[in-house]
């Protein structure tokens, strides 16, 4: 944790009834960063992004935000995309996000010129006078997303952002992410999309059954994970790879694969033994993907509650 720790989680928990949904978590986000909360269905990056809007308070730890423990404080210089989408379904567009801004603090008359470039820019200003239930879920996700960053905030927590949106969309709230990054923003959401993971963040916190099990830097997070890692791509049927000897892991599509070798295999000796089989187009030896990363550290059969790996 450093002076440019705009936002500092420690060993906070959460209990509901007999579910431990957040156990002692500890991570810290850096001023001007995103960061990627990254955790399988049920690890508990929900509560702790409502922990960190002050919808919930922790059972025990305490989550500091710019500089301070009082959540009501701080309200209004953070933005949050719930995963329930809670928009009022008759309102109006229009009303609705005047209605989200004025509960952070902010006159109407102020934030009419941005609900209106914000609608323009989200192709969502023809609908304006329509009805929130007239919209299609995606055009709805989009007015939730203006509802978060209407009141400028310099913290924007976002769950899922991308649930529900088409490419084209994907691709037009990344560029706005990268953008309110470079005016000087941070950033933290939660995400299932490792590939999307990947496109956008500078630091991950992996999280399992509410702890942290792997934080850091993402390119130092992969380079900690090694050059042990073949990708390929490739024509032919590549069912057999995986029993390669040398493999200890690997992920086969149609024609691609990227396969985790084991400590002291030789790359050369798998390409070798994979040139006669297939038609390569590609051969890499890499860091391995976020995902691979992600199913390592949590996939099925990995135990909780180890300490967490920082990556510095
Ligand atoms: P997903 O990726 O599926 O959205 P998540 O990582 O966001 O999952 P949470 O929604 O935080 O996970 O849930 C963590 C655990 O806490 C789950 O076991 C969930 O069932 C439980 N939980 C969350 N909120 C409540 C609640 N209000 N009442 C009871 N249990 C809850």
């Amino acid at each position: 944790m450093s002076s440019d720790d705009v936002l500092t989680v420690r060993e906070v928990s959460k209990t509901f009834g007999r579910v431990r949904a957040v156990d002692r978590l500890s991570f810290s986000v850096a001023r001007g960063t995103i960061t990627g909360l990254l955790g399988r269905n049920g690890a508990g990056k929900t509560t702790t992004l409502r922990m960190i809007n002050g919808i919930f308070l922790p059972d025990d730890g305490t989550i500091e935000l710019f500089g301070t423990t009082d959540a009501a404080a701080v309200r209004d210089r953070i933005g949050y995309l719930p995963e329930e989408r809670g928009l009022y379904r008759k309102m109006k567009v229009i009303d609705q996000l005047l209605f989200l801004a004025e509960i952070k603090g902010r006159r109407p008359a102020d934030v009419k010129p941005r609900v209106e470039v914000w609608l323009k820019r989200f192709d969502l200003w023809d609908k304006r006078a329509g009805k929130l239930e007239e919209l299609s879920k995606g055009n709805q996700q989009k007015v939730q997303l203006i509802g978060a960053l209407l009141h400028d905030p310099e913290v924007v927590t976002l769950d899922e952002p991308m649930s529900g949106l088409d490419p084209v969309n994907v691709v037009l709230v990344r560029s706005i992410l990268k953008e309110l990054k470079a005016e000087g923003r941070t950033i933290l959401l939660s995400t299932h999309m490792m590939g999307e993971a990947e496109k956008l963040v500078d630091d991950i916190v992996l999280i399992h059954e509410g702890h942290a099990v792997l934080a850091g830097d993402l390119e130092q997070v992969k380079g900690s994970f090694g050059s042990n890692t073949v990708q390929l791509a490739f024509e032919g049927d590549g069912a057999f790879l995986a029993a390669l000897p040398g493999v200890a892991s690997a992920r086969v599509d149609t024609n691609v694969a990227e396969l985790r070798l084991a400590p002291d295999s030789d790359a050369q000796a798998v390409l070798a033994a994979v040139v006669g089989r297939l038609r390569i187009s590609h051969f890499e030896i890499a860091a391995p993907s976020l995902e691979e990363i992600f199913i390592d550290r949590v996939g099925a059969g990995v135990v909780a509650n180890r300490p967490a790996e920082v990556v510095t």
